[in-house]
């Protein structure tokens, strides 16, 4: 999910509603976005869909008027999936003690259908199915004297990943969980302040990007006080989401002081260096392959090009709930370019695989057109575990990866060769010149390592074997 935040501005809803645009890669299921008028009080729209089919409507930003608002953009990872329900869509706005809060939460908390137990058990009445709403109760039943305070009560019962954008009638809140799982920015926009999930939604809006939201950090915005910074929970070693740099996040946002397409590209070179092989072009499955294919082809001298096009009017696959319109989704987003494969030893280079859909699709577009060899060099390494910290990924059993090996996979997909970047290699992409420290991980890692830096408490009650 994307998430987003703006306060001394004046008029926070256009604003968020360019931000969340600019944060539609990191969801495309719905998107809601909460505002906050001295005289109308809270207002709020939650709708299914795009930013741009939804909040662009000067009828619409009318009704959320006020210099402070949030907003959210949703990909559901928790909870029930393949149909959103709008009651699940986010920001989550409540009215409590102090004049309550509105929130919007990126990431997963592990320990969620817990927490909900024993809220209900108490008395709290829940309005969705969103991990994300325990945290509104939790700030309810607090007795802190203020609303920081109890966001802080409340986020130390919750474990897994969030950032979290909140606010209350003036103040704007920020919050990173203490290993800092997913990403939170700081900008500053004329004389009013901006978080968001990643540097390109301040971008947009031409505010200047002031610094990353800490791990374990909370800041405290108002037009009044300007910043605040507490550290509310117990420190802990950091563990950014290694897949950010990967896949999720836009290769034009500044991740850990570093541009994602750098890191993208240096991933490539990786590849190209750990699994060269003969070829005659190097072609990304667009777009989430594209920087690693350029790294690829400047690393091993091989032509890059375009040798699949795609779609420009789709979304990300993955986004798409069922296994039949993921099928089909592969020929909708993307086509082979014919003319330039023909008779070519090619090499693709994708970000990951997953369930193998579409590594398999593509091999088969690809030797229609008349490839001689497909060789596939893929940008993470295998991906065996699910993640249970906010991006989507299926149960175990349906990742390939948890099943078979380089080999099988490479036969199972039909190709000449098959590589992934080894975890050190990738470690190395991402700046850490030693590799990965074994003994205490730079990043949470756990889809390619199985090491979980968080105990995914609801899944081991289901059942789930680490
Ligand atoms: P597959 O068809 O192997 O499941 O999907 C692999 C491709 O789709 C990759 O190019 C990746 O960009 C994207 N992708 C598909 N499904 C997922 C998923 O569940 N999680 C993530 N993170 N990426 C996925
Ligand atoms: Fe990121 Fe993978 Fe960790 Fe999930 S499990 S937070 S995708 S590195
Ligand atoms: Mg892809």
């Amino acid at each position: 999910c994307g998430v987003f935040g703006t306060v001394g501005v004046s008029d926070a809803a256009s604003i968020v509603a360019l931000g969340l645009h600019a944060l539609q890669h990191r969801g495309q299921e719905a998107g809601g976005i909460v505002t906050h008028d001295p005289e109308q009080g809270f207002n709020s729209a939650r709708r299914f869909g795009l930013v741009r089919d939804n909040f662009t409507s000067e009828k619409l930003l009318n009704t959320l008027p006020g210099p402070i608002g949030i907003g959210h953009v949703r990909y559901s990872t928790a909870g029930s999936k393949g149909g959103t329900q709008i009651r699940d869509v986010q920001p989550f706005f409540g009215e409590f003690a102090m004049g309550g809060a509105a929130i919007a939460h990126n990431g997963n908390i592990t320990n969620a259908l817990q927490l909900r137990k024993e809220l209900i058990e108490r008395g709290s009445i829940f309005q969705s199915s969103s991990d994300s709403e325990c945290i509104i109760h939790l700030m309810a039943r607090s007795m802190g004297r203020n609303i920081p305070d109890r966001m802080e009560e409340a986020l130390r019962k919750v474990e897994g990943a969030f950032s979290v954008v909140a606010m209350t009638r003036t103040k704007l809140i920020g919050c990173r969980d203490p290993l800092g799982v997913r990403p939170l920015v700081l900008g500053k926009l004329g004389d009013g302040w901006v978080l968001a999930s990643e540097t390109c939604a301040l971008d947009i809006i031409g505010a200047e990007f002031l610094r990353e939201i800490e791990p374990g950090e909370m800041v405290v915005i108002s037009a009044e006080h300007g910043i605040q910074s507490h550290y509310p929970f117990r420190p802990a070693k950091s563990r950014f989401c290694i897949f950010e740099h990967v896949y999720f996040s836009r290769p034009d946002s500044i991740l850990g002081g570093q541009s994602v397409y750098s890191t993208r590209e240096n991933i490539g070179r990786e590849l190209a260096k750990e699994s060269p092989v003969d070829a005659d072009l190097v072609c990304p499955v667009p777009d989430s392959g594209t920087p690693a294919a350029i790294g690829y082809s400047l690393e091993s001298g091989i032509p890059y090009a375009m040798g699949i096009i795609r779609n420009q009017y789709m979304g990300r696959t993955f986004i798409e709930p069922t296994e039949q319109i993921r099928n089909m989704g592969v020929r909708l987003k993307l086509n082979v370019n014919r003319a330039l494969i023909r008779g070519k030893r090619v090499i693709l280079v994708d970000d990951s695989v997953v369930r193998g859909t579409t590594s398999r699709k593509i091999k088969d577009m690809i030797l229609d057109a008349g490839a001689a060899e497909v060789h596939f060099r893929i940008a993470s390494p295998p991906t065996a575990w699910p993640c249970f910290y906010g991006v989507d990924t299926p149960q175990r059993e349906k990742l390939l990866a948890a099943t078979m090996s380089e080999d099988e996979m490479c036969e199972h997909l039909g190709v000449n060769s098959l590589k992934f970047i080894t975890l050190d290699g990738l470690y190395r992409a991402v700046g850490e010149a030693r590799g990965r420290d074994a003994s205490c991980p730079q990043y949470c890692d756990a889809c390619f390592s199985g090491e979980y830096p968080v105990e995914p408490a609801d899944m081991l009650e289901q059942g789930f074997r680490m």
